[in-house]
């Protein structure tokens, strides 16, 4: 299930992060502590009242003058924008309007989500109703004055943001599975979707996603429904002109977003690029499930260790590779083309598999029989009280323990591992949420 995304945007300096903090509130926290979601997470989970959603913080960027930075912002903001069910502009109300916050409205206003503005540092509710009062010349409805760093105002902000979210939209197609093909251009993956729609094209029927101009394909194979998301974005060939590469990857970003399971595609004869490490952090942090297809295997010389070298490039240059299925295929020949549908459905399963809490506790036992939590040097020691499971889609499990600071990565890791090696997950990430009982 995916949550609606909330874009923050504004110029430097209007306490757009402090905004976002605050919304993402208590989570930030567990977010944190999530081991190998990296620290400059700009996607955030909030929620208001019982809806949930993404707030996607654009700041970030530190330039000095306003002609430098305005268009990095608009692209930042162009980013976030394009998969956003509203935005919210931040406006600085204790230093007034500026041209900035013009251009940006300007843009905005051509946009075709709805716009809030948050006209931000405005301590006191009276006076705020002032220093709002200018920026209702943005062109963008009523101004609505707050202060991220104390909280005022944001209820009113958020009352109104949350009718312009669509209804959570719990997964009526539950029984489909939603599959992402990405990787760089030209590493197969239209001859991969073809080889896929080739065998059934009885039942292949292209229909408008829930994105503008995202097209999907369905397939289906014994008994079970694949949704291949936008497929529109896999076929367009590109057409070369300023910031490609940047749509491109935006594109392979909204899709993993709206997928259960990712396959993410490498050319057999380039290896493991940059973009593809890239690609590989945004799956580990959205907590996709993944399959390595390893693609053109047909034009790779071979000998018999062939398949071991290319095994051990993906495990130093993939960080995920302990858990997500390599397969080696020909999108030409068709060679192991199906079985990758037999992994995809297999950590979809994974993926929402659910684990009682006793098991879990069974092998937290023993985990801690073996391997004791470290001890500190004045003697204080981590203590793991018991664990559970709280969500599926990834698997996440939370372990309460007395204080999360006394665990460092490698027992975080040891103990990762301990429940992969029990209870399997094969091809999903798994999430532990350490939180102190103190
Ligand atoms: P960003 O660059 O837009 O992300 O801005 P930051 O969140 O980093 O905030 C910029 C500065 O504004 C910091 O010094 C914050 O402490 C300050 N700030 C943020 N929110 C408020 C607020 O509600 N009131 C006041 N007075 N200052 C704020
Ligand atoms: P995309 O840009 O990732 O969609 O890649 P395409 O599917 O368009 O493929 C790019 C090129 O690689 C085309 O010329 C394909 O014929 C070729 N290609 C794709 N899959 C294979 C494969 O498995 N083996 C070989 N030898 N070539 C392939």
């Amino acid at each position: 299930m995916s949550l609606p995304i909330v874009a923050i945007i504004g110029r430097p300096n209007v306490g757009k992060s402090t905004f976002v903090n605050r919304l993402a509130g208590v989570q930030t926290a567990i977010v944190h502590d999530e081991p190998g979601v990296t620290r400059d997470r700009t996607y955030l989970p909030a929620y208001w009242c019982d809806r949930e959603f993404t707030v996607v913080d654009t700041g970030g960027l530190i330039f000095n003058d306003d002609t430098e930075f305005l268009p990095m912002i608009r692209q930042q903001a162009m980013a976030a924008l394009a998969d956003a069910s509203a935005a919210i502009l931040v406006v600085d109300g204790k230093y007034g309007m500026t041209p900035s916050d013009e251009e940006i409205a300007e843009w905005l206003r051509v946009q075709k989500v709805p716009v809030m503005v948050a006209v931000n540092k405005c301590e006191s509710p009276d006076q705020g109703l002032v220093q709002a009062a200018e920026f209702w010349s943005l062109g963008l409805g009523e101004p609505f004055p707050i202060s991220a760093i104390h909280g005022n105002g944001t209820g009113e902000l958020l009352d109104k943001l949350i009718s312009h979210l669509p209804a959570n939209v719990d997964a009526s197609d539950t029984d489909e599975i939603k599959v992402a093909i990405i990787g760089r251009p030209n590493v197969g993956k239209s001859s991969l979707l073809n080889a896929f729609v080739g065998e059934e094209r009885a039942i292949v029927s292209p229909i408008s996603g829930t994105t503008r101009d995202a097209i999907d394909t369905h397939i289906e194979r014994n008994g079970q429904k694949y949704r291949i998301i936008d497929t529109a974005g896999i076929r367009r060939k590109k057409h070369i002109e300023y910031g490609t590469e940047f749509f491109s990857i935006n594109r392979a970003f909204k899709a993993i977003r709206r997928s259960d399971v990712v396959l993410m595609v490498i050319d057999a004869l380039d290896g493991v690029t940059d973009q593809d490490q890239k690609l590989a952090g945004r799956i580990i942090e959205d907590g996709r499930a993944c399959i390595i297809v390893v693609n053109k295997w047909d034009a790779v010389e071979k000998d018999s260790h062939t398949i071991y070298e290319y095994e051990k490039d993906l495990q130093e240059r993939l960080h995920f590779t302990e858990w997500a299925d390599v397969i080696f295929t020909s999108a030409l020949t068709g060679q192991r083309v199906e079985k990758i549908l037999e992994l995809v459905m297999t950590a979809a399963e994974e993926h929402k598999r659910r684990v009682s809490t006793s098991v879990i506790n069974e092998v937290l036992e023993e985990a801690l029989r073996w391997h004791s939590p470290p001890v500190s040097r004045s003697g204080k020691q981590g203590k793991i009280y018991y664990g559970t499971q709280v969500t599926t889609a990834p698997p996440t499990i939370a372990l309460f323990v007395n204080e999360s600071k006394r665990f460092n990565d490698n027992y975080r890791r040891y103990i990762e591992r301990q429940f992969r090696q029990q209870l399997g997950f094969k091809g999903t990430p798994i999430r532990l949420l350490w939180r102190s009982k103190a």
